[in-house]
């Protein structure tokens, strides 16, 4: 039995990040501040966004996204099941109800076409996801989008790093393509500052709007009304939220930051050596990437090839034997029981007629099949080649000879 222990995600946190925290706490500026100020330069500028707001996490991101888009009670927003439940339940949190398309087997995000039978004429809003870090089709989504003339909000929680080919050249996800893009900073995230979020846009109106709602609404950010030398107050504009992300969170993403470009080449090099061994393999397919599409490989989703090999349970099973840590695909929110209550969500103008209630929806096949077929196998920087090695012995003791052998 192998005593080796390969993890699903290691956080990859230095002596820089540990510095920075403490640099942070001898400054006597916690909270919402410069580190905040200066981490929300570094990211704009690594995803080349004009605007970067800084928040608590992206799941806030995105509510603030939506509502700031006009998105309320009443709205309905066309997105995605398969995905994070974090993606449905922020359109929840608007009062909006999400209406679910179907996926694309390969970016496991939004299929454009898919997305024309959730529209309704109380359609608000657009929110794609790119999953896993996979860029979503966002030509085709923002095609639909523009026809009907909707905003796009991305959900690019995972996807720091990631590229798509556009108008000839690549560019990083959260440029934005759409009206905004949200980013995660949880620590299963590729950067990551214990929890956060920000929202990118080009819009400064937009990014104005956000940095107001974050903090209540407040006319004076306090480092302004700190460093002035007359007496003024601060006016609060309308009812909001408390989304800040503190200055100690912020200063520990920073280097990661800094070496971001790094961290993706270190991504990308692990996920080639697994693209070359599942090649080979007759159990498990390696995942597509699309010519116009460069992944962070945030997780790694491998796709039970079809035929009558071990299932997903089966193979998770074996690897945890050999000590590898591994993840079911990607879960659906209508089959989790908080969106069983079928009056949260629907598939489209005219339901596809299916209770809902059993958690299955006819609209929604490739979802569901991808959720059952796909695993996540372990891949983060700092992963060791001896790690990856295990990964791939364990990977390679499922071919049907060595079964039967060992
Ligand atoms: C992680 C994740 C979120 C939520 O991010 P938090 O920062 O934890 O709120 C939202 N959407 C997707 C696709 C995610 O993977």
């Amino acid at each position: 039995m192998d005593t080796h222990r390969v993890p699903l995600v290691r956080p990859s946190l230095g002596e820089s990040e540990a510095e920075a925290a403490a640099r942070v706490v001898r400054s006597g500026w916690v909270t919402q501040g410069p580190e905040v100020a200066a981490f929300e330069a570094e990211f704009a500028r690594a995803v080349g966004a004009e605007h970067a707001v800084a928040v608590a996490n992206c799941t806030v991101a995105l509510e603030l996204a939506l509502r700031t888009l006009g998105v309320g009670p009443g709205d309905e927003v066309a997105t995605v099941s398969h995905s994070f439940v974090a993606t449905a339940n922020a359109v929840v949190a608007t009062g909006a109800r999400p209406v679910f398309a179907d996926v694309d087997d390969d970016t496991l995000g939004m299929d454009a076409a898919r997305l024309e039978l959730a529209l309704t004429p109380r359609t608000r809003a657009i929110l794609c996801v790119h999953q896993l870090g996979i860029p979503c089709d966002l030509e085709g989504i923002l095609a639909v989008a523009t026809r009907r003339g909707l905003p796009v909000v991305e959900d690019a929680a995972c996807a720091i790093g990631s590229e798509v080919r556009w108008q000839g050249r690549w560019e990083r996800i959260g440029r934005p393509h759409g009206r905004v893009a949200c980013f995660s900073l949880h620590p299963r995230k590729v950067v990551t500052t214990g929890d956060g979020g920000v929202l990118t846009t080009s819009d400064a109106e937009l990014a104005h709007r956000f940095r107001l709602l974050r903090q209540h609404a407040m006319t004076v950010p306090d480092t302004v009304r700190h460093h002035s030398d007359r007496v003024f107050f601060e006016a609060y504009l309308e009812p909001a939220h408390n989304y800040r992300l503190t200055d100690l969170q912020a200063a520990v993403g920073r280097p990661q930051l800094a070496r971001l470009d790094a961290i993706i080449e270190e991504r990308r090099a692990l996920a080639a050596v697994y693209h070359e061994a599942l090649a080979r393999s007759s159990v498990l397919a390696p995942p597509r990437e699309l010519p116009w599409a460069r992944c962070n490989w945030q997780s790694y989703p491998a796709r039970l090839r079809d035929g009558s090999g071990p299932g997903q349970v089966a193979v998770m099973q074996h690897l945890l034997d050999r000590g590898i840590a591994s993840k079911r695909g990607v879960s659906n929110a209508h089959q989790e029981p908080a969106y069983r209550e079928g009056r949260r969500w629907t598939c489209g103008p005219t339901p596809c007629g299916v209770g809902h209630a059993a958690g299955h929806c006819a609209r929604l096949p490739r979802s569901e099949r991808l959720r059952d077929t796909t695993l996540l196998l372990p891949l983060f920087h700092g992963m060791t080649a001896d790690e990856q090695q295990a990964v791939l012995a364990a990977v390679a003791a499922l071919e049907p000879g060595v079964r039967r052998s060992s």
